[in-house]
């Protein structure tokens, strides 16, 4: 089934030293509970990308549909991460995890004893009533995850989510995060331009070309779909040629 499509999907924005085109006719179709990674350089459009399948840009040309519904703005089927945290310093843990809930005006006990439940899932117990100072980044971007997670999207938006990381954490995150994204069976867009990253963690890589973004390739990465962990698929002898490949895609220029 088809969660998200975009379907010849062009972003030019309008400056005042004139237009610039972000994107160009881009089609993807992103089945339900795939992990999709998009690679490219920086400035192709990668997250351009990412604020058109969440409703806060509209394409110039093109549509994008959830569920067969095209966008008209932003839903809360669509959970959207940042690279960095963005967890307020002065409202604990349990507090920043529940910041979403409490927007909506949704914070009933018994969504309040789910994210509890969620902390305590993974990782976190015993740190509802620390501060994010106290925390360590892996911790924090966890914290982030399950605010998100507590909206109830059925798609999320990574962009860059691990770059704030040293290589160890990026290590250890990825594979967590992986886990809890698979258990609730979550659709992903992951947008980065780590290859190793994307290889070792998604279904698909979409390769992007630089500015104006465009596809210029999907790759199929077997591992993923069968089941392996990001840790895993890095000790693969595919790993290395699909990098390569993807290495090659990325810095051919034409
Ligand atoms: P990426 O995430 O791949 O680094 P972006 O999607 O952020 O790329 O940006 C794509 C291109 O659009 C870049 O050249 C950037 O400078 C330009 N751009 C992004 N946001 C704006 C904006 N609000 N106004 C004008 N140009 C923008
Ligand atoms: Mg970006």
């Amino acid at each position: 089934m088809a969660r998200v499509e975009l379907s010849h999907v062009s972003l030019n924005y309008h400056t005042l030293a004139g237009e610039v085109k972000a994107l160009e006719d881009v089609s993807l179709v992103v089945e339900d509970q795939e992990f999709v990674a998009i690679v490219g350089q920086s400035g192709c459009g990668k997250s351009t990308l990412l604020s058109l399948v969440s409703g806060l840009l509209k394409p110039t040309r093109g549509s994008v549909f959830i569920d067969d519904e095209e966008v008209q703005g932003p839903s809360r089927r669509v959970g959207y991460m940042l690279q960095n945290d963005y967890l307020f310093e002065w409202r604990t843990i349990l507090e920043n995890a529940l910041l979403g809930l409490e927007i909506q005006r949704e914070k009933t006990p018994e969504a309040v004893e789910e994210v509890q439940a969620m902390l305590k899932a993974y990782g976190l117990g015993g740190f509802e009533h620390y501060y994010p100072p106290q925390l360590s980044g892996g911790m924090r971007q966890r914290v982030a995850l399950i605010r998100t997670l507590a909206m109830r999207p059925d798609v999320l938006l990574l962009d860059e989510p691990f770059s704030a990381l040293d290589y160890q954490n990026r290590l250890a995150v990825g594979e967590e995060v992986v886990k809890i994204l698979r258990e609730r069976k979550k659709t992903v867009i992951m947008v980065t331009h780590d290859i190793p990253e994307a290889v070792s963690m998604a279904n698909r890589v979409v390769v992007m070309t630089p500015r104006p973004g465009r596809i210029r390739s999907v790759h199929r990465i077997t591992m993923c779909d069968q089941g392996l962990t990001p840790l895993q698929t890095r000790e693969m002898p595919q790993f290395r040629e699909y990098f390569t490949t993807i290495w090659k895609e990325l810095n051919r220029d034409d």
